[in-house]
């Protein structure tokens, strides 16, 4: 069946989402025109649709998955705490035996809450930068996307009319967004350092918290430079405010995740994603000082943080399941296939002649139309042009068998073969020729 069909079931189940849900839609990243493919079940890296065609999924729940889908020592973890009950108002060992796999691993985190998202993770975050230092701001970087918390989401997408001169801009997301909010929040340029160091010294009396995804996939998925991070670490000591690593995503990166890969410690780090192996979850650690802002033993009235689901115990017996998959040969594979996977779309753009790349780490890679150098997110930013050559990419992708996100991403997972790594190389490479003619 190729994409789109008036008579798929997919297309049906949209007309019938239009009525109950907004926009036929729950999460405005799935919305998909003129309808989106409905999952009806997963298998290892494949996702088969209500129609029947099954695709190797390379969007793995927006690199939640990295274990791809119904891995039996997942779904053996959370059957048999279901099986024990899925929910308490009581807290369960479940939550410590994660904990300390995770505190094993990061040593800049020496405690940890969970929660139930990404966002909440990074509004916990702020909040616990907040309640350490008594200071309104926090900053963070232009075009990087950290959930859904209004003060993370400050300047995730302005565009060339906003962006004026070279200075980042400030900018609501979200209509309605408070201008108080727009007040506590400085936006920093990604990986220009001296503009970036100046711009935290102006506001640094006030600031809590710089919050920075080491690799941020809407900023264009470019690897910071270990000496902008590092800036930005000497810069938020010196001025008495924290350094706040989301690595939502990029613990997926390896053992340690970023920081380990980066060599840097941050105060304090937003987990979600993997950790939950494909359950609802995020995640607060850092250094003990900081984390005690949280504790009620520790004298002074704590940060209160509750969540009817937070430390979950199906999510948590399936995190550490999935956690505990990821050995260091298990990150060893996902960097050999990620960077077989960037090598081939680079050697695919160049057979068809189009202007283009794949950028990114291990099991993750983006890609941009344009031999521009992207470093940031006003250089990763697409013209319309290339914005339609992404889009009739991922077109001609979905009708090759190969689902990848809107965006550019493909995120692998450890059930995918080096056929299955072939498989999307030659799946990209026919792509591009139907997009160069
Ligand atoms: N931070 C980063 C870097 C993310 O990529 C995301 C989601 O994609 C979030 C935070 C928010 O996580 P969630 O979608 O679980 O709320």
């Amino acid at each position: 069946m190729t994409y789109p069909d008036p008579s798929s079931r997919s297309q049906a189940l949209a007309r019938r989402a239009q009525a109950s849900l907004p926009g036929g839609n729950t999460r405005t990243t799935v919305f998909m025109k003129p309808y989106p493919i409905y999952a009806a079940r997963g298998e290892g890296c494949r996702v088969v649709d209500v129609d029947g065609v099954a695709r190797i999924d390379c969007i793995n729940n927006f690199t939640a998955l990295i274990h791809g889908h119904a891995h039996p020592a997942l779904v053996a973890a959370a059957t048999a705490q279901i099986a024990l009950g899925s929910a308490f108002g009581l807290p369960t060992e479940s939550e410590i035996d994660l904990a300390e796999l995770l505190v094993s691993r990061l040593p800049a985190v020496d405690q940890i809450r969970f929660c139930n998202s990404g966002t909440e993770a990074v509004m916990m975050a702020l909040k616990a930068a907040r309640a350490f230092t008594g200071r309104p701001k926090i900053a963070k970087c232009e075009g990087a996307y950290h959930g859904s918390y209004d003060y993370a989401e400050v300047s995730l997408d302005p565009g060339p009319a906003d962006w004026g001169g070279n200075a980042p801009v400030s900018v609501a997301y979200a209509k309605g967004t408070p201008a108080s909010v727009l007040a506590d929040t400085l936006t920093l340029p990604f990986n220009d350092t001296d503009a970036a160091v100046a711009l935290v010294r102006e506001h640094g009396a006030d600031l809590a918290g710089i919050l920075v995804d080491p690799m941020p996939n809407r900023a264009g998925l470019v690897p910071a430079d270990k000496a902008y991070l590092e800036a930005l670490r000497d810069v938020a000591h010196e001025v008495g405010a924290l350094l706040i690593f989301d690595e939502v995503i990029t613990f997926r990166l390896g053992y340690t995740g970023a920081q380990g890969l980066w060599g840097i410690d941050p105060d304090l780090t937003t987990l979600g994603k993997i950790i939950g192996g494909g359950f609802p979850v995020g995640a607060v650690g850092g250094r003990a000082d900081v984390m005690a802002v949280f504790d009620p033993t520790a004298g002074k009235p704590a940060l209160p943080h509750g969540g009817t689901f937070s430390a979950n115990p199906v999510t948590m017996r399936a995190g550490l399941a999935a956690m505990q998959l990821l050995d260091h040969a298990a990150f060893a594979r996902l960097d050999a296939i990620g960077e077989r996977l960037r090598r081939g779309i680079d050697e695919a753009f160049a057979r068809h002649r189009v202007a283009g790349r794949a950028v990114g780490l291990g099991s993750l890679a983006k890609i941009h139309f344009t031999e521009r150098p992207v470093r940031d997110y006003r250089s990763a930013w697409q013209t319309p042009a290339e914005a339609a050559r992404l889009a009739r990419l991922n077109l001609e992708l979905l009708n090759r068998g190969v689902l990848a996100a809107g965006y550019g991403l493909i995120a692998l997972s450890t059930p995918m073969t080096d056929d299955d790594i072939e498989t999307v190389v030659a799946a990209i490479s026919d792509s591009l020729a139907e997009v160069a003619a």
